[in-house]
């Protein structure tokens, strides 16, 4: 352990780590963030609600989609690991981990959102954890998927297997991020198929990197019903949350 901090050590002198939020260089003891920065994370707690504000407008989307059909639904959950703000220094981590390949980020911040669900009781039942796919080109020109990066850290904390073949991008779709609210739900509809790769599962855990209008996770929701119907639970969770406590 000493010969390893004497290598980190070294390390940082040769290569200065900086806070991902601040840019303040981090010392030995920290880590991604510097210790102002990891105190003031705005964490959601969301795990711990059912109804949340994540929850609510995910739900609305589910519920807009059933008037027009005879399904049944059970109330969907959703979490986030923290509150993401255009103005803050927070958005910073999902963009390093997707556009500037920062994947040890990613997985840190996975297992970070990992322990926050495991301590929400509705995640008891888990036994799949699916990321939101890139389509293949996309996915190829970066090189990696940086929601699976995340759903990988989440896989690894609460002990269940991720599956990647279960939910497929078909159709390659605009960036969501300069699109308007209401063209965000129709530039991804009908973007995701799903197979039931496995037989009977109870309950899917659905992550990507950040939560915004929730038309992207909505669209795999609903791929994912066509093969998994009621009573398959289909929960939500990401790293960023879009929106306000
Ligand atoms: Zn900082």
């Amino acid at each position: 352990m000493r010969g390893w901090r004497y290598v980190r050590a070294m390390i940082d002198l040769l290569l200065p780590r900086t806070c991902i939020v601040c840019g303040r260089k981090l010392n030995i003891h920290e880590k991604y963030l510097c210790l102002h920065c990891a105190s003031d994370l705005p964490l959601t707690r969301f795990g711990l609600m059912s109804h949340n504000p994540m929850a609510d407008k995910f739900n609305e989307a589910i519920q807009k989609e059933l008037n027009n059909s005879w399904r049944q639904e059970a109330y969907a959950f959703a979490s986030a690991l923290f509150f993401y703000k255009d103005e803050s220094g927070y958005k910073h981590i999902p963009h390093q981990i997707k556009y500037q390949g920062n994947i040890s980020a990613g997985r840190y911040f996975g297992r970070m959102l990992g322990r926050e669900l495991r301590s929400a009781e509705w995640t008891s039942d888990i036994d799949m954890i699916v990321p939101v796919p890139l389509h293949w080109e996309r996915r190829w020109r970066r090189g990696y998927n940086q929601a699976e990066i995340s759903a990988r850290g989440v896989a690894d904390e609460l002990c269940i297997p991720m599956r990647t073949d279960i939910l497929k991008r078909v159709r390659r779709t605009q960036t969501q991020t300069r699109l308007e609210v209401s063209e965000k739900s129709v530039n991804v509809a009908g973007a995701f198929k799903a197979c039931a790769s496995v037989a009977a599962p109870k309950h899917i855990l659905l992550i990507d990197d950040v939560f915004t209008t929730g038309s992207t996770l909505h669209s795999c929701f609903l791929a994912l019903r066509e093969v998994y119907p009621y009573p398959v639970r289909i929960s939500v969770a990401t790293l960023g949350f879009v929106g306000r406590a």
